[in-house]
């Protein structure tokens, strides 16, 4: 077994994540089996429970664990599905150790950070490690040097490489080089720093990734050899790209794949780029649509990190480039102006009721001015809200989780869902098989019956409503394998108008676009040349 450890430097927000996914990605595509692992160095159990706000969507795995956004980083760059072992947090750690102690298992020791907890940090990477025999394993620390929450998974990393044969263990340091003064002068002080803090603790870098604006010149990168011990071939300049698409490109130029291969001591085949034809249609696409994002949190458009990429990966395949118009919901319930002009109308996923009124108006533009729409989750939800009150004529229909009282509660709690009350974990959560109806757009569009698609979710089409929503036009060409759970809706009259109450955005990946996206962006071009339908 190989590891290679991803630690960061400096300052946080380098793109630790995709450098981490890119070097996987070299590797992967020189014939290796390669998997990656993010340290989170928070106390929460899991991402689950934490706001986009502050970190960024929460991304769903197959078996249903709510993981931090990167997990989908490294899923696009490998063409791979993870597991939640693969998210490695405090809140897990900590947990694990206080119930051995509880269960008496460390036998009247007492329990302390070094050994215990680094032990349990040392035992899941090697878990992920051997359960799936692959070559190498990618393990990235987030956070930065320096940072007191990640001082057990540093030293439970020194420990690692000690006790790892000889030659299977690399580090390597994410740094950042300013360039300042009219001559943008490249500087190398803080990495040098950076890289002292690091060896402070006992760990020497192998490999250094040196983030900057422009690619780094023959000078700076002979100083922080010079300054690190790191050979030069090991010093790769990872400078500002059109794209993360672009990264592992970069990094091939440099002779990285063969560098880390060659340090670990590994034979493999050489690189094969499959992506140059993404980067041709990214850096010249041959059309363009704008597609309203309608949420609550477009301030910080991380929170729909996998609906950009989602469409990013519609655009390496097709040369189509999706300008992504956000629009805050609150905005749309005076005025639905910031609607008008776009190509098509996306409704994301989200939770509570704040935002929800201004999603209803966006729905209700979309069908009756025939725009182009999908809706995902919590867009499903509003799409059937919408449709009850305008269609059906059920003024007051909502859904239960924005107002327990509705007259007419068109979407409602999943009966499984009845007395749950924690919140982290609890939710219809990962792959579930979707079967699709014959003769529909949703058979048209994925053309095969049986999907599996990622789910998150408390609510649902309530029952009660299905007949008469069905009987006014609304079509749920999708189903769950028991036929009682709705998971895809369309209108009768249309080919452009559809909703998944899964999140097809988890499982898109450049070399295989959700489907869903690929047909909101080829009929917002046909929206766009006059077509309407
Ligand atoms: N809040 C809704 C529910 O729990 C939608 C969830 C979502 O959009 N992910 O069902």
């Amino acid at each position: 077994m190989h590891y290679v450890a991803i630690t960061g430097g400096v300052i946080s927000g380098l793109g630790k994540g995709t450098i981490t996914s890119s070097l996987a990605h070299l590797l992967v595509n020189s014939g290796l089996q390669v998997s990656a692992l993010k340290i989170d160095p928070y106390l929460n159990y899991d991402a689950g429970t934490m706001n986009p706000y502050q970190h960024g969507e929460v991304f769903v795995l197959d078996d249903g664990s709510e993981v931090d956004l990167d997990l989908g980083n490294y899923e696009r760059f490998i063409d791979r599905n993870l597991s939640g072992d693969n998210n490695i947090t405090t809140g897990k750690v900590y947990r694990e150790v206080i119930e051995k102690e509880r269960r008496g298992e460390y036998l009247g020791n007492t329990v302390q950070i070094i050994p215990h907890i680094t032990n349990e940090i040392k035992k899941r990477i090697r878990k992920v490690a051997l359960q799936d025999k692959d070559d190498v394993l990618l393990i990235e620390v987030g956070g930065t040097v320096g940072d007191i929450e990640s001082m057990p998974f540093l030293e439970a990393l020194r420990e690692m490489k000690r006790e790892e044969p000889d030659s299977t263990f690399l580090f390597c340091h994410v740094t950042m080089i300013p360039e300042i003064g009219q001559s943008m002068e490249q500087k190398t002080k803080p990495t040098q720093h950076s890289v002292s803090a690091l060896r402070s603790i006992g760990i020497q870098p192998d490999i250094i990734f040196a983030r900057s604006k422009n690619p780094l010149s023959i000078e700076s990168r002979k100083k922080i050899s010079l300054f690190t011990d790191v050979p030069e071939e090991g010093i790769i300049s990872i400078n500002d790209v059109p794209n993360v698409y672009f990264l592992p490109h970069i990094m091939h130029e440099q002779g990285l794949a063969g560098y880390v291969v060659q340090r670990l001591g590994l034979s493999n085949g050489s690189f094969k780029d499959m992506w140059t034809g993404i980067r041709n249609n990214l850096s010249a696409p041959r059309d363009e649509v704008t597609i309203a994002l309608v949420g609550k949190y477009t301030e910080l458009t991380d929170a729909y990190f996998s609906h950009k990429e989602a469409f990013t990966h519609v655009t390496g395949m097709t040369g189509v480039k999706t300008a992504i118009k956000w629009v805050n919901s609150d905005l749309l319930k005076s005025s639905t102006e910031m609607l008008e002009g776009v190509h098509g109308v996306l409704i994301p996923g989200g939770f509570g009721y704040r935002g929800v009124e201004g999603k209803v108006v966006a729905a209700r533009y979309a069908r009756e001015n025939k725009v182009p729409f999908l809706g995902i989750c919590m867009g499903f939800q509003v799409a059937v809200i919408e449709f009850a009150r305008n269609v059906l004529g059920l003024k007051g229909a909502n859904s239960s989780e924005f107002d327990n009282s509705t007259a007419d509660p068109v979407i409602d709690l999943l009966p499984e869902q009845e007395g749950v009350s924690d919140k982290g974990g609890t939710m219809r959560l990962g792959s579930r098989k979707v079967i699709i109806e014959d003769g529909t757009e949703a058979m048209s569009i994925y053309g095969q019956k049986e999907i599996f698609e990622r789910h998150r979710h408390r609510f649902e089409v309530n029952p009660k409503y299905i007949k008469r929503l069905t009987e006014s036009g609304m079509k749920f060409s999708g189903k769950d394998e028991e036929g009682i759970r709705m998971e895809i809706l369309e209108l009768n009259d249309r080919h452009n108008f559809i909703a998944s109450q899964y999140h097809a955005e988890f499982k898109s990946r450049p070399l295989k676009p959700a489907y869903l996206y690929m047909h909101l962006v080829m009929n917002a071009t046909k929206y766009k040349r006059g077509e309407r339908n």
